[in-house]
């Protein structure tokens, strides 16, 4: 039982990194996976909110509806830092930890020391590629 519940977020994960310039919702996630029936909708809701919460999935709210999308962001520090994202490639660049540091005490200055949410926090951009 645990080993196959292993399988299914060692297969869900993969293809998030293989697809790692785009995000998905979890139906279209499905889609792509669900077919031969080895990974089910619950476990794919599952898994994904656990990896989002060990940051190396972003969550996107997606637009007028209550539903998010998911797109891999890294398993490194990702939890302590800002992401920026390209709105025309997709790309993730991750804000390094000399510019998260300045961000933090501005903000903290700013405003009496407010905190950052760095995982709900994502800066909306065109990378040089790109640009
Ligand atoms: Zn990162
Ligand atoms: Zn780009």
């Amino acid at each position: 039982m645990k080993k196959y519940h292993t399988e299914q977020r060692r297969r869900l994960l993969s293809f998030l990194q293989e697809h790692s310039d785009r995000q998905f919702s979890v139906e279209e996630i499905a889609e792509y996976l669900c077919g031969d029936g080895t990974i089910s909708v619950s476990s794919i809701y599952r898994n994904i909110n656990a990896m989002a919460a060990e940051g190396m999935i972003q969550r996107f709210p997606r637009e007028g509806s209550r539903t998010f999308l998911y797109q891999y962001i890294g398993d490194g520090d990702c939890r302590e830092h800002i992401h920026m994202k390209c709105e025309i490639c997709g790309s993730i660049f991750h804000l390094d930890q000399e510019a998260m540091a300045a961000i933090d005490a501005s903000a903290s200055a700013a405003a009496a020391g407010f905190h950052i949410n760095k995982k709900k926090t994502i800066l909306y951009g065109a990378c040089g590629k790109c640009k």
